[in-house]
Parts: structure tokens; C-alpha cells; sequence
């Protein structure tokens, strides 16, 4: 697994590992968005497609639309708090939209 390293919102390049910058981006769903992104690193070059899924919840949103529905993730400290805990994943649809 790679580092955390901060790349400021950028994603590092694939082949040297630089940051890559957004150039621009287009909606395919909700939840789906493709992203170009070209590396700042002038001696590599590379430009390519990334893919943005949001795939959960943290924080539920004050404002939410009914037709998304998103697992939820319970964070490790509110887990380890908490006297009992579900997995993310084991969370339904339809136990998620009555939440
Ligand atoms: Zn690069």
C-alpha cells in the first residue's frame, strides 16, 4: 500500500509518483465521475483517466436525496465507543434509506 503521503488534492502519477493535477472532469452518475488528470512533473508528462466512485457515508448528509443510497461507515473511534458496532457492509439498501 502506498503512503499518505499529501498531494494538496491531486493524486500521485502512476509512473513517478508526482503529483497529477485535475484538468477536468465530467458527471456520469451521482455517484461516478471521470476525471483527466496530467502529471506536474515536466520530465514524465503523463496525462491519463482516473475514475472518482463514491462508494459510503461518513456523515449523513442534512440534505439528502432519496434516490441515493450509500452504506454506511462507522468510523474506528465511534466504533470502538460505541457498546456494539455493525460492519459497513453489512448494511442493506433498504436499511440504509431509513436511516
Ligand atoms: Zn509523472
Amino acid at each position: 500500500m502506498l503512503g499518505m503521503k499529501r498531494y494538496g488534492g491531486r493524486v500521485p502519477c502512476p509512473h513517478c509518483g508526482e503529483a497529477a493535477k485535475t484538468r477536468s472532469s465530467r458527471g456520469i452518475s451521482a455517484t461516478y465521475r471521470e476525471t483527466h488528470l496530467q502529471c506536474q512533473n515536466l520530465e514524465c508528462g503523463w496525462t491519463g483517466v482516473a475514475s472518482v466512485i463514491i462508494e459510503r457515508t461518513i456523515v449523513q448528509s442534512a440534505n439528502p436525496n432519496p434516490r441515493i443510497a450509500l452504506p454506511i461507515t462507522v468510523t474506528r473511534r465511534k466504533a470502538a465507543n460505541a457498546p456494539t458496532s455493525t460492519p459497513a457492509n453489512d448494511i442493506d439498501v433498504a436499511t440504509a434509506e431509513a436511516m
